[in-house]
């Protein structure tokens, strides 16, 4: 087996960075597992399924070194950041672990001695398909591992040194990101930023690329362990954010989705104001990017100017990722995140005026400790009333660490799990009627490629879904035209609406 990223598209783009760095010091890169000689598998821990999961995977990888021709096998990510020591003792096949502050370690915990600029000889061979893929036993499809990496050599690290943020020291004097509860966890907290020069060799489909504009989080979400895995909130340079825009368009990208654990904080620890759309407004004027979206933003950082930005350019997917959480102001109090429902439903008035037919998607957390019956009534009649074009529940995980850990009046899963049902089952029927209204549209879609089900249909996307969360947009009829090129712009007409997904007839290709 090999490289095997978990989690969510932060993580992918840690696994880029060290897969390009590898790359780089000219490691060989393969999809099959059985020919791969170093292991890596990086690891999510933000909940209980994610940290069993990332057990299983490490677990199911060291067979490979027992029995296999393995004979490395590396641990990273935010796991790493948690249960370092435990990891080391627990599962002796593990030869190296690197935190999410440590991604330059890959090359010595893979025992490459290199120089900026000195490629080492390929010693090994990494399996870089994503775990799905390797789940499936599917290798890698030709084209999806292409090295993007900057060849100038310059060497990846903090080029973007981390800067202090007011809300950010107030919260380490508040015990924000101390680890205290966490035996074997490593007492520094992870400060590395990549750059326009770290090498990353993209594993998202040929067109599509996300950068991280920003890594940590200093809000004190009280259900949240990640500012204690990831640090404090910092922005990478505004210059540095723009060259690689740049350099991605200029090597074919099309789509850049920008990402972070908040991307609306961006730059209020560089001074600037309204830095997220500063740097929209930037990189929206990159000519032959054709779709730019963020996902994660903040409910109270939605401001005007930003509103405006995303309404300005066409090239600004007209798309909000909003993660609310929960709408009953007693639980989002208990949250330590604040308003609720009314002032949540004024926010998206606002944005629904100011970018007119925008698609919303938005998540939230049932079973947070004390919520009553009547909390889930609230948040069920805002969801009604709300009309999200996507929408995710999750049951609270009570994890170590939190804020929430410590709170009295925990729910039986059973409970939760109800609750999530319900709400998951109102959204379907929210969604249905949503999507019927679908049916005639014509939208520009980005072709995807076969579908994984069928070779009768293609999958694609439209500006109102993001990559990899959002429903599908399913390609029946290709029109006039014999066939359709993965990676490039459609105009389609839907013809049919499911619960979340759609069918489209194509219409011309876009040029
Ligand atoms: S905003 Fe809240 S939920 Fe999101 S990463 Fe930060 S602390 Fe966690």
């Amino acid at each position: 087996m090999g490289f095997i990223s978990l989690g969510c598209p932060k993580n992918l783009v840690d696994s880029e960075v060290m897969m390009g760095l590898l790359d780089r010091a000219g490691a060989r890169l393969t999809a099959k597992p059985e020919d791969a000689e170093i292991l890596v598998v990086n690891t999510c821990s933000f909940i209980d399924t994610a940290k069993q999961e990332s057990v299983d995977t490490i677990l199911e990888m060291a067979r490979h070194k027992t029995e296999g021709r393995a004979r490395k096998l590396i641990v990273a990510g935010c796991l790493v950041e948690r249960y370092r020591e435990e990891i080391q003792k627990n599962i002796p096949e593990v030869d190296a672990v690197i935190g999410t502050g440590e991604l330059e370690s890959i090359l010595a915990a893979a025992g490459i001695e290199t120089t900026p600029g000195n490629a080492a000889p390929s010693p090994f061979t990494i399996l870089t398909s994503r775990q799905a893929e390797v789940r499936s036993g599917k290798e890698a499809e030709a084209g999806t591992h292409r090295s993007r990496a900057g060849s100038d050599g310059v060497r990846a690290g903090n080029q973007d040194s981390p800067k202090g943020r007011a809300e950010g020291q107030h919260r380490e004097a508040q015990g924000r990101f101390r680890r205290d509860a966490w035996r074997g966890a490593s007492h520094l907290l992870p400060s590395y930023l990549y750059d326009e020069n770290t090498p990353r060799l993209l594993s998202t489909p040929r067109a599509s690329a996300y950068i991280k504009i920003a890594e940590g989080c200093d809000h004190p979400c009280s259900f949240c362990i990640i500012p204690n895995l990831r640090g404090k909130f910092r922005s990478r340079r505004f210059e540095s954010v723009v060259a690689e825009a740049e350099q991605l368009v200029a090597r074919g990208v099309r789509e850049i989705t920008l990402i972070g654990q908040d991307t609306t904080c961006y730059g209020e620890d560089l001074g600037l104001r309204d830095g997220l759309a500063t740097l929209l407004d930037a990189l929206a004027r990159i000519e032959g990017l054709r779709w730019l979206r963020f996902l994660y933003a903040y409910p109270n950082r939605i401001t005007g100017r930003l509103l405006d930005t995303m309404a300005r350019h066409d090239n600004i997917c007209k798309y909000l990722d909003l993660p609310l959480q929960h709408a009953s102001p007693d639980v989002l109090k208990g949250m330590k995140r604040g308003a609720g429902a009314e002032i949540f439903l004024g926010t998206l008035g606002k944005v629904r005026a100011a970018v007119p037919g925008i698609a919303l998607r938005t998540s939230f957390i049932v079973g947070f400790p004390g919520e009553s019956l009547r909390d889930v009534l609230v948040l069920q009649e805002f969801i009604k009333e709300a009309k999200f074009d996507w929408l995710g529940v999750f049951s609270y995980s009570d994890e170590e660490g939190s804020g929430a850990h410590a709170l009295n009046g925990k729910l039986p899963r059973r409970t939760i799990e109800s609750r999530r049902q319900r709400l998951m089952k109102l959204q379907q029927s929210i969604s249905r009627k949503t999507k019927q209204s679908w049916v005639g549209r014509e939208v520009t879609l980005l072709a995807e490629g076969e579908c994984a089900e069928t070779p009768l249909l293609w999958e694609g996307r439209s500006q109102f879904h993001a990559p990899e969360i959002d429903g599908k947009v399913y390609i029946s009829d290709f029109g006039p035209l014999e066939k359709l090129e993965a990676g490039r712009f459609y105009r389609a007409e839907i013809i049919e609406a499911h619960d979340y997904d759609l069918v489209a007839r194509i219409v011309s290709a876009e040029s």
